[in-house]
């Protein structure tokens, strides 16, 4: 008898194919946007294609016409009941007042969930299509591979906000040192394309293709043994660690908590209210003090 799948409010989780899950984000009319309770559930969902060892291999894709808005801005992080949730970390503290409390959550459920699936001991896939957000960033760059549909664009606006990036620093890794640079500092867009041209994508195909280009290559990754997928990864980032890749993010995001507190000390809020419409909002919780 096979076991029901693990059913979710903000998160689907399939087996399209022998020894292969599919883990959707399913908020399109948020256009995918990560509150807390997504993250949460998504974590679980991560967990639980790590803890059947049936499964070799995982897609992460997003349903409809965007992968990730990233963060989700309008949800105020001091109202959040965390009582549903299994904290995976240790310093807790959501709650508290000040940087304890924002730290202690950003530590959790951003930094803390990227890169916990970053070392998310089997292959993972980004299926990527349309907009890839700032923290849309923090979702597809722990996988291993990502796949983009031709009208896939990329941006992290954050420097806009007035923080040095988001909370899972990848961007030199990803973009080369430069090119990180000029994003950042642009806050601009890049392309499915250009993405592949830097190396951050490992193919580009057409927009109706992307599910079935992605499934075929989760299926040939599921015909290898699974304790070499596993070991082999754990080499490769071994590999990026050992040249520094930990102690930097480390470093980026201590810098960005310290901008949190900058832009609270000066304006009153998180980000720095005076360039992004989400800031202007009155109902953008993000901004209220
Ligand atoms: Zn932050």
């Amino acid at each position: 008898m096979t076991k029901p799948l693990p059913t979710f409010d903000t998160i689907r989780y399939e087996e399209p194919s022998a020894h292969v899950a599919r883990i959707v984000l399913n908020r399109p009319d948020a256009r995918n946007a990560q509150n807390t309770q997504l993250l949460y559930e998504l974590n679980s969902a991560f967990d639980h294609a790590a803890q059947d060892d049936n499964i070799k291999v995982v897609i992460l894709a997003g349903a409809g016409k965007d992968f990730s808005a990233g963060h989700d801005l309008h949800e105020d992080p001091r109202g959040v009941d965390y009582s549903p949730y299994k904290a995976v970390g240790t310093w807790c503290g959501f709650g508290c007042a000040g940087a304890e409390g924002h730290y202690s959550r950003e530590k959790e459920i951003y930094l803390g969930f990227s890169e916990r699936w970053r070392n998310f001991a089997k292959p993972t896939i980004a299926e990527v299509q349309g907009k890839c957000i700032a923290g849309g960033l923090m979702l597809i760059w722990p996988c291993d591979i990502i796949i983009a549909s031709d009208d896939a664009q990329f941006l992290d606006n954050t420097v806009n906000m007035g923080l040095p990036g988001a909370e899972f620093f990848n961007h030199p890794y990803e973009l080369g040192v430069r090119k990180a640079k000029e994003l950042l500092f642009t806050s601009g867009w890049w392309t499915a394309q250009e993405a592949h041209r830097l190396g951050m994508v490992n193919h580009v195909v057409e927009r109706e293709k992307l599910p079935d280009f992605t499934l075929e290559i989760a299926k040939r990754i599921a015909q290898q043994p699974l304790m070499a997928l596993k070991t082999v990864k754990e080499a490769v980032n071994a590999a990026q660690d050992a040249a520094g890749r930990s102690s930097a993010m480390q470093t980026q995001f201590a810098l960005h908590q310290l901008g949190h507190s900058h832009n609270m000390q000066v304006f009153g809020f998180l980000i720095d209210p005076s360039s992004t419409a989400a800031a202007k909002s009155k109902t953008a919780a993000y901004t209220k003090t």
